[in-house]
């Protein structure tokens, strides 16, 4: 089997290998099962149905929500000699009938369908009096609410899995939220479905995350050796994006500002200017950069905090396409979180405010995090790393760290003990020993962690968890209230076979740090600032109703 499908690749696509992980993948749809697949735009998830599609019996239906991505994929199938076909609201009559000859002749490889088609009565008849070669369901997000770009047909595919069991189903999205993809395997009632996360790390971007203090003082700063190259400036609002694009054209650079509120043909303008290089630095809201594709951005500055972790890795992943070294200057202020949190509380939607409010926590914890950023960052969509990048701000200058074993171990055992049902506050309630009355509730024996580590403050404990988090010791689930769960690598920590060096918070490590040599002469205080930020983000938790914790990493999803 495996020497055929390394001859579709080459026969049929014309590559000459598979990049990780499309064999594995491929393999197992072929062998009839269930696979949900992370990957960013671009990383080759199309080959992962299309070459089951042609080695397994029957048609592979393709779920797609977009008349224009199907043309695109039909085309390119029919290009390479596959039989494949659309159905959509695009075809007349005539044409749609020919699709279903086609189909009952046998002759059909793969045809690609929208959501709303797919579950019509009729269409369910036909199905279940065929052989399906499998279902593949593209951007799978859009049937999450916690996506963004939910899409109520696509709720009912969800009955896909009980109408056909035997049917392999192969889910995608580059949308990799931990949240929406725990979601999106339970609507798709795939929860036994292996899932791949892959492709994520942009080795040649750099990440370095300063405080803010004089914001355009130290864009300045960072952009004064910069002048011939092309960058995005994110900032929040239209305003301010006018405002830092006029005193970066006043301070000599060339500048222009983009966002929603400037009429069409200026927009275009602008992004042709920038495409031919004409324009070096693009200050804009977030409503730029969904169409550029330009190569050679080499840095992304967010002047402001951006609302999520996924738009920070989406925008920062606009800087070097090109491959060439890159950068990703995050500038991070206690302002912007209490400004982004104003702007989530006004929405009217309880449910919609406690997502927004759990995602941009995430992005302050990545900004706070004493981690390499880049092992952070592919943390929070799963992909697991076990060292350092080395050329993080973090790791170019990392915290002191210490030999935290002993104090790790208490907390795992701990999680383990409470039966890996509880979140962190309640976690560290039993390791201080608290009187509360849940704890008092628990059963005796349960609590042989109880109150050995009352030699911490809860503070203390508060970060050490998360830290493991970061580090990929424990899991945090937030569709069960934050529950901590141990990962694999947490076993030989708790056996006492490996040690964990952790990072000292730099609050209490200096409050001072010296200028480096990045931001150019720009003074940073970390300290003082982390330390009421911290006090922030446990509010806003507490104003959520789940603990000051994120998920950034989880072995299993
Ligand atoms: P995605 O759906 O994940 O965004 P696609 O499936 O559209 O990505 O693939 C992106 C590009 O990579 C396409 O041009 C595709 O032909 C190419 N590609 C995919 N797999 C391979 C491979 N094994 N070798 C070479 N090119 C590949
Ligand atoms: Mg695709």
């Amino acid at each position: 089997m495996s020497a055929s499908i390394h001859d579709t690749l080459r026969t049929v696509f014309g590559f000459h290998a598979f990049r990780p992980p499309q064999q594995e993948v491929i393999e197992r749809v072929i062998g009839g099962e269930d696979v949900f697949l992370v990957m960013p735009t671009g990383g080759g998830k199309s080959l992962c149905y299309q070459v089951p599609a042609l080695h397994r019996r029957g048609v592979a239906i393709v779920v797609s929500p977009l008349i224009a991505l199907m043309k695109d994929q039909v085309d390119g199938l029919l290009a390479n000699g596959v039989a494949a076909a659309c159905l959509n609201s695009t075809l007349v009559p005539a044409e749609a009938r020919s699709v279903f000859q086609r189909w009952d002749a046998g002759e059909l490889d793969l045809l690609y369908v929208a959501p709303e088609r797919l579950l019509m009565a009729d269409f369910l008849e036909r199905l279940a009096a065929v052989p399906l070669a499998l279902f593949a369901i593209d951007e799978a997000h859009c049937i999450s609410q916690w996506g963004h770009d939910f899409r109520p047909e696509y709720t009912q595919l969800g009955r896909l899995r009980e109408l056909f069991p035997d049917v392999p189903l192969v889910a995608m999205t580059a949308t990799a939220d931990p949240e929406t993809r725990r979601d999106i395997l339970r609507q798709l009632g795939i929860q036994g479905a292996k899932v791949y996360v892959a492709g994520f790390d942009r080795p040649n971007i750099t990440y370095n995350v300063l405080p803010k203090q004089k914001p355009f003082v130290q864009l300045e700063a960072f952009l004064r050796n910069r002048r011939d190259e092309a960058g995005i400036v994110y900032a929040l609002s239209r305003k301010r994006v006018e405002e830092v694009a006029q005193r970066l054209r006043d301070a000599g650079f060339s500048a222009r500002a983009y966002h929603a509120g400037l009429p069409d043909r200026e927009r275009q303008q602008v992004q042709e200017a920038f495409r031919r290089d004409d324009l070096r630095i693009v200050v804009a809201t977030v409503a730029f950069g969904m169409g550029i594709d330009k190569p050679n951005v080499r840095y992304v500055v967010h002047y402001d905090l951006p609302k999520s972790v996924e738009s920070y890795y989406q925008e920062t992943g606009r800087a070097g396409r090109d491959g060439l070294p890159s950068e990703a200057l995050l500038l991070f202020g206690m302002g912007d979180v209490m400004t982004a949190r104003s702007l989530i509380e006004n929405s009217e939607n309880p449910e919609r405010v406690r997502i927004e409010l759990q995602k941009l926590n995430a992005m302050v914890a990545y900004a706070e995090a004493l981690t390499c950023r880049r092992r952070a960052l592919l943390g929070y969509f799963g992909e697991q790393r076990d060292h350092e990048c080395g050329n993080c701000d973090i790791c170019n200058d990392p915290p002191e760290r210490f030999d935290a074993s002993e104090a790790v171990r208490k907390v795992l055992s701990c999680v383990y003990r409470v039966g890996e049902r509880f979140g962190a506050r309640h976690v560290i309630d039993v390791l201080r020993g608290s009187k509360g009355q849940r704890i008092a509730e628990l059963r005796h024996d349960r609590l042989s962690t109880y109150g050995i580590g009352a030699d911490l403050s809860g503070e203390e404990w508060d970060n050490i968890i998360r830290q493991l988090i970061h580090l990929g010791y424990l899991t945090q689930d937030f569709s069960r209230y934050g529950v901590l769960g141990l990962t694999p690598a947490a076993r030989p920590v708790l056996k006492g076979e490996v040690a964990v060096l952790l990072g000292r918070p730099r609050s209490t490590a200096r409050v001072e740090e010296r200028s480096r040599s990045r931001s150019r002469g720009v003074k940073e205080s970390r300290g003082g600032l982390f330390e009421v930020l911290r006090a922030l983000r446990k509010r806003i938790a507490d104003e959520a109703g789940v603990p000051p914790f994120v998920v950034f990493s989880d072995a299993t999803l």
